[in-house]
Parts: structure tokens; sequence; C-alpha cells
């Protein structure tokens, strides 16, 4: 048995608990979790807000960000030993479908989602297919190592819009989208735009290399932007935070031609102004969603290597695993970057 993390039931909170300790099949590999991170979409199941409750099946463990050592590997896994520095993917594809054989294995048609449909890593030891695991440089810092699938999401986002001698506007300035202010800096954007409510993340949005934070409960982000670009419009807008309003200020502040990329998640469904946010103005509109397979994680060890983002920055507090309801808590306030756990108790 193993301490872990466990969604018990039907509803807010979470345990820390015994929980069996999993068994590598013979594809896969037993990390010992030596950081793990907690995302959104755990607060949204610890919180057991309503985007979530139908997938979720209680009990089950908690988390899907992590970097570990290999104990143990299955009779059939090729290309991973005992001892390597690993994280893993959080999309759990199948191979075989047709996303999968095209090349689109990010959006595989038969795909579980890691601490959502399956058992996560909130946990002393966490088991995944070898061909779901990231093999992590030793030089990473191992709080980093876990905290590169968010920089991966950004990652994914930038690449979808050009970046390099551009105005852009970041909607949203938790973990993914100052990540995402860290890496337009670093490809040449030339003026960036962070919009957020809570003030913590508007410092993590200019420790990360943003050029205007605008807090949009205090002044109005269409205005402010169109003030500083001439009265254009910024050429590409991420929504970043799934928020009605940052859909609606971030489209009117988009210049005409210009790109839109959506990430952020609504609660629920929201209004476009189809006709003058999108036709009008001849607007590209794309939606992304998790990292490329595996192209985004190798761009993401790369932007890593190179020190282009500084993940350490974002890394803002650090809890042993079993205080996580005070790290949940303090997540739930805003005020914190990237938080992470330990389950083998090594950070003090
Ligand atoms: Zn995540
Ligand atoms: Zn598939």
């Amino acid at each position: 048995m193993m301490h872990a993390v466990v969604k018990a039931s039907s509803g807010p909170g979470a345990v820390f608990e015994q929980w069996p300790t999993p068994k590598p099949g013979l594809r896969d590999i037993l990390v010992r979790i030596e950081a793990t991170s907690i995302c959104g979409t755990d607060m949204h199941i610890y919180d057991w807000h309503e985007s979530i409750r139908d997938k979720v099946k209680p009990p089950m463990v908690m988390g899907h960000e992590f970097a570990g050592k290999i104990m143990e590997v299955g009779k059939e896994v090729s290309d991973l030993r005992e001892g390597d520095i690993v994280s893993g993917e959080t999309h759990i594809f199948c191979g075989k479908c047709f996303q999968c054989r095209t090349g689109n294995a990010h959006i595989c048609e038969r795909m579980l989602l890691r601490g959502v449909d399956t058992d996560g890593c909130f946990a002393k030891y966490h088991v995944l297919n070898e061909q779901h695991a990231w093999l992590n440089d030793r030089k990473i810092p191992i709080e980093v190592a876990s905290a590169q699938e968010p920089l991966g999401n950004a990652v994914h986002a930038a690449s979808a819009a050009e970046i390099s001698g551009n105005t852009v506007a970041v909607f949203g300035c938790g973990p993914i989208g100052a990540c995402l202010i860290g890496l337009c800096k670093s490809f040449g954007a030339t003026k960036i735009f962070g919009i957020d409510i809570v003030d913590y993340r508007l410092k993590l949005a200019k420790d990360m290399g943003g050029d205007v934070l605008i807090d949009g409960s205090q002044q109005d982000p269409v205005k402010e932007i169109m003030r500083l670009t001439d009265g254009r419009g910024v050429d590409a807008f991420f929504e970043m935070s799934g928020a009605q309003p940052s859909f609606e200020e971030g489209f009117k502040a988009l210049r005409p031609g210009g790109t839109a990329i959506l990430f952020g998640l609504p609660s629920k469904k929201i209004e476009l102004d189809v006709a003058n946010w999108i036709v009008f103005k001849d607007a590209h509109v794309r939606g992304v969603f998790g990292r490329r397979l595996f192209g985004t994680w190798y761009k993401t060890a790369e932007v890593l290597k190179a020190g282009q983002v500084d993940l350490s920055k974002l890394i803002t507090h650090r809890f042993d695993l079993e205080e996580f309801s005070k790290a949940f808590a303090l997540m739930k306030s805003g005020r914190s970057g990237k938080i992470i756990m330990y389950p083998n108790k090594k950070h003090a």
C-alpha cells in the first residue's frame, strides 16, 4: 500500500489515505513520484466543479503532472530503464485510431485523461505505459520537469499564431498564461499585453516578460489595447481563462485579419458575436488542446534547455503531499503560481 490523495466520493474535497501500490504491466513503468504539480483540472475535480462531475468516477487517485524515477519496468519495455527520470503525457492515446495514425494523438478518438479517467500521480508511486512517458534530461530540476506539462500547453498555443514582430494579448495570466507570456517574449513579440483580475497573477505576468499589465476589474482592456496599438488592435489574442468577458474583450481588441487562439475552457456555453468579432474581421480562430505528441514535448525541452523561459520563477510554493488541502486552498485564492507537492518528502 502507499499514501495517495484520493477523490473518495462525489462532492467537494479529497482525502489522504492508503491506496494499493500499482503494479506495472508488460509495457508499463513504475515511477516513484519525486515532484507533482497542481493544475486547474485538479482544482475542478477537488471542488467537484460541474464541468468535470460526469467524467470522474470516485474513488480514484488525483493528479497528472509529475516527474519521478523509474523503479521497475515491464518485460516488454524497450526504451526506458530503471533509474531514468520521466514525466508523463496527460492525454493517454490509443495509438491505433484515425487521429493517432495521422499524427494527431493529442486528439485521439479514444483518449483517456490521466488523473481524470484513470488513477493519477498524487501518490508515492504511479504506473504508466512506456509510450506515454517522456524521458527528462537530468539537468532539468525535478520541479521544473513536473511543471513542463503546462509549459507544453503554452508552447502548443504559441505555435498556433505568428508571434515574431507582432503584438499579442494574453487574457488569463495563470501559470499557463504566464508561461505563454514568457514564450511570446522570447519568440520576439513586439508588445505583450497581459490581462487578469488578480494582482498576484499580473505580477507573475510581469516577471515573465509582459510589457503592459491590465487589471480587467479596474481598467477597460479594450480601450487600453486600442490606445497602445494606434487604434488598430493586437495581431494575436490568446484566450487562456475561459471567462465570457475575456472572449468579448479579446475579440474586440483583435485587429481585423488577426488571429484568435482559444485555449481556456468556459464552464458553460458562452455567447460569441460571430458577425462582428469574427466574420467582419476576417479573423482566424483556432482552438488548441493539450500538446502535440510528441512534437510539443521536444520543443518544450529545447525551450527549457535554451533557458528561453525561466519556469523556476513560476514555481511559487512547495508542500509535502499530505498538506494537499493547504495547497489547494492557496491555489484557489489565485495567489500562487505553480504549486509543487512532494510525496516522498525531499524538499526541506
Ligand atoms: Zn496540467
Ligand atoms: Zn487513438
